[in-house]
């Protein structure tokens, strides 16, 4: 009888897939409810810098460390851009399916971009588009898709697949293919899976660290030691900036106020931080006044989505 343990405390019977016990499965529900909300506010916050360069961000406000909306898309306080819509669109697909199906996540990609979204990436629209016209679910190989617009959505596919690398790993290329095409971007949102897996099964960020170091010893584009301080939407510029304040910052607030006053794709690496920081750190680990400013009916959309996504995980089956 083989049996493998998914979450802490947890056993599983492969062939019954009959689930015995999962005492830690609130903390896990209170991890993924963290990482979405998390990237939420990372996306919230970002927004305001996106574009600008650390200097003109200390000129105008200092350090920026308030939710306050605005930057070039001229945004309200605690709105979030396509990053965090994206990702709910990929979590409304999962569910609305009930399991994994592509056509559903482009076709959510298509009502979302039919309803005017305030900011679209070029990448993505173009997958986006090219889904709509021709219906293929996957764009060809491009080295010009190294961009971080797979990266930034993936998180729901990782909630989805807990418990289980091959799917992680299926899906996660999947969904980055509708729009970027690319190793790059693939190793990045295949990793991301990971470190995400392993935060919410509870490693903490030395835990982390210790991987993240063997990653990129393997894949040397995405070396952050030193920090090449750069924060564009190349994913290897994006995966640095999040990795180096990720490693280098004790709370979720240091490394979001970090990560953003770093300029560039503010939102996005914003979003990404806030993503792993939020797993790490928990919801107690996100500062009030940020929780408070978060579009309230995002902040509830990204937590139902993220209890219903870790809960029914292919590998986490419902007691019987
Ligand atoms: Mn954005
Ligand atoms: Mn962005």
């Amino acid at each position: 009888m083989a049996v493998s343990t998914i979450f802490p405390g947890e056993s599983y019977n492969r062939e019954t897939m009959h689930s015995i016990q999962i005492p830690d499965q609130k903390q896990i529900v209170d991890k993924a409810k963290a990482a979405f909300v998390g990237l939420a506010i990372g996306d919230a916050l970002g927004a305001t810098c996106e574009f600008m360069t650390p200097g003109e961000i200390k000129l105008r406000y200092g350090v920026h460390k308030q939710i306050i909306g605005k930057g070039w898309l001229f945004l309200k306080a605690g709105q979030v851009t396509d990053d965090t819509e994206m990702s709910i669109c990929i979590g409304r697909a999962i569910r609305d399916s009930r399991g994994w199906n592509l056509r559903a996540v482009a076709e959510e990609f298509a009502d979302w971009v039919r309803g005017r979204p305030v900011d679209v990436g070029s990448t993505c629209s173009r997958g986006i588009r090219n889904y709509l016209i021709h219906q293929t679910l996957e764009m060809p190989p491009s080295r010009w898709s190294a961009g971080n617009g797979a990266l930034m959505r993936m998180l729901p596919v990782a909630l989805y697949t807990l418990g289980n690398d091959e799917l992680l790993t299926q899906y996660v290329v999947e969904q980055a293919h509708l729009t970027h095409n690319n190793p790059l971007s693939d190793a990045a949102c295949i990793f991301f899976g990971r470190l995400l897996h392993e935060a919410l099964t509870g490693a903490g960020l030395n835990q982390l660290q210790i991987h993240t170091d063997d990653f990129v010893e393997e894949h040397s584009d995405f070396n952050y030691h030193p920090y090449p301080g750069k924060s564009s939407a190349y994913v290897v510029d994006t995966v640095q900036t999040v990795f180096h304040f990720l490693f280098s910052t004790a709370t979720f607030e240091e490394c979001l106020i970090g990560t953003v006053n770093q300029g560039g794709d503010a939102d996005t690496t914003g979003a990404l931080a806030g993503m792993l920081a939020g797993a790490v750190h928990g919801i107690e680990g996100i500062p009030k006044r940020w929780l408070k400013r978060l579009d309230s009916r995002v902040y509830s959309e990204v937590e139902a989505l993220s209890e219903y996504l870790v809960t029914h995980s292919p590998a986490l089956v419902i007691k019987t």
